[in-house]
């Protein structure tokens, strides 16, 4: 079943359901606070936490989302998109748990030709928050799920919060498939997540959050009013898992640039494992920079422009490691151009700006590269030559500061010259950069934009985006 087939199978089944289809909003959030849509619920949240009155009681839609924070799962596990698209059904005040856990099991258990994914409940798994009696029974009553197929687990992974005292917090069940003995052990979804797939989150938004007790857990005020429902099933994990390919990066969305990639460095897909992931890396990488670039994010050094400048640089260093040395945009982006415009009709109209946007930060970055890798070569061999095991923060800051090398690249190829790079230092040195630069702005009275909650993270290395942590239980690794 093409990815596209799922989409709208998903939206008639909630809109046959009374649900009010909204489209997909852009990847570039309106809230200031959060970098990009990393959910299928953020453009509702002013609804669930009733600041704005809902102008529908139900919703479903398809959102486009990011999330840099697997950025490094990307091509390693089978699941993991920086860009993907996340299928959700949203009550505000509305139906609650059971409707939900009713909705989500005949939409996924449901004949292909009854409108539903056909899949067989055997291969289903759940799990429940611990003290969520409520759900397990339903799981049972209404899905009859036998009981050594629900898991109970605790507040890291199966409770939602939105990070504040006064925010909406609530258990979730989450939906998993079994891929079968040749993935992983037996355990069910606590155990192996290669495995057993996740593939839909049910959030429960049912409790007033307290204050935090000091040990990951938190208070709770009561019931809320309103309780609501937010949900989201992962369209390229059903799209991998119901094409009966081996992951995300292989489906009809995907697979394309995957092909390209192999091609250009006149490699084989799957005859070396880590050629293999880097294929993969590229594909999503393309896509994601495809669909930042058509939502209106530039390349640059802060905030999204560097994340965005960041999957491109990556799809560079990637291709290189497969050999190829020249520019292969002018390749890689009208193929995923070609396998996304049916979805977003805008990547087409609006390619040339797109792809001129793209082809010259690939141009700049050889430029840069060239120089660099000199630099670093210079510098790997006197460290060798002095015996030393690392790389001096002073180089890897140059690489950074003078030629654009972001540090995680300058660290995979000191790894692959077989050192380690001085990390301490060069945060230190970009600290000391960065007073230097905000007391340069101080001292012009810079009345600029305020920009400061994105541009942090970029001198901490690894840094969290702690803005999205108000929101919703989960940081942003950048
Ligand atoms: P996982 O534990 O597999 O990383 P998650 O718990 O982080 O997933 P949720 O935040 O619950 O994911 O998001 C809801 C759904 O969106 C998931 O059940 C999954 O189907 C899908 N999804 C989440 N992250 C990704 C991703 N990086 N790429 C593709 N699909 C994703
Ligand atoms: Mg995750
Ligand atoms: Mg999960
Ligand atoms: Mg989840």
């Amino acid at each position: 079943m093409q990815t596209a087939e799922i989409k709208r199978r998903f939206l008639k089944f909630f809109e046959e359901r009374n649900h009010t289809v909204v489209p997909s909003a852009s990847l570039v959030s309106d809230d200031p606070t959060v970098m990009f849509t990393i959910a299928g619920m953020v453009p509702f949240i002013p609804y669930m936490t009733g600041v704005v009155p809902a102008p529908y009681p139900r919703a479903t839609s398809v959102q486009k989302c990011i999330r840099t924070n697997d950025i490094e799962e990307v091509g390693r596990t089978p699941r993991h998109g920086t860009f993907f698209q996340m299928c959700g059904n949203f009550s505000f005040g509305d139906y609650f748990k059971r409707e939900a856990i009713e909705f989500a099991w005949t939409f996924l258990t449901s004949a292909q030709d009854e409108g539903g994914l056909g899949f067989n409940p055997k291969d289903l798994w759940v799990t429940v928050y611990r003290h969520d009696d409520e759900a397990y029974r339903f799981w049972r009553e209404i899905a009859n799920i036998p009981e050594e197929r629900i898991q109970r687990l605790g507040e890291d992974t199966n409770y939602w919060s939105a990070g504040k005292p006064g925010g909406p917090a609530g258990p979730d069940s989450e939906i998993f498939f079994d891929r079968g003995p040749e993935y992983g052990i037996d355990g069910g979804p606590a155990t192996d997540d290669d495995r057993y797939v996740e593939i839909w989150n049910l959030v429960f938004m049912q409790y007033e959050r307290g204050v935090d007790n000091g040990d990951g857990t938190f208070e709770i005020l009561g019931e809320l009013p309103k309780k609501n429902i937010d949900t989201g099933m992962g369209l390229e994990r059903i799209a991998f898992l119901l094409q009966g390919v081996e992951n995300m990066y292989e489906t009809d969305q995907v697979r394309p640039v995957l092909d390209l990639a192999a091609s250009l460095s006149g490699k084989k897909y799957g005859d070396k494992d880590d050629d293999d992931v880097r294929m993969r890396v590229i594909a999503d990488h393309v896509r994601s920079a495809l669909m930042l670039i058509s939502d209106g994010v530039q390349p640059g050094n802060e905030g999204r422009g560097y994340i965005l400048r960041r999957l491109l640089r990556r799809v560079v260093r990637n291709m290189r490691l497969l050999g190829v040395e020249t520019a292969t945009f002018p390749q890689l982006f009208p193929a995923s151009m070609r396998a996304m415009k049916d979805a977003y009709p805008e990547v087409e109209r609006d390619f040339d700006r797109i792809a001129r946007t793209a082809y010259a930060e690939e141009e700049a970055f050889l430029r840069t590269l060239a120089q660099g890798t000199t630099i670093f070569e210079e510098a790997v061999s006197g460290a060798k030559g002095s015996g030393l095991a690392q790389l001096s923060g002073d180089i890897a800051f140059k690489l950074h500061d003078t030629y654009g090398f972001p540090i995680d690249l300058t660290m995979e190829m000191a790894e692959e010259a077989g050192l380690r790079v001085n990390r301490d230092k060069f945060n230190e040195l970009m600290t000391e950069q960065r007073e230097r630069a905000k007391a340069d702005a101080k001292s012009r009275r810079s009345a600029l934009a305020d920009l400061s909650i994105y541009s942090d993270f970029r001198a901490k290395g690894e840094t969290q985006f702690i803005g999205y942590e108000d929101l919703r239980a989960e940081s942003e690794v950048l």
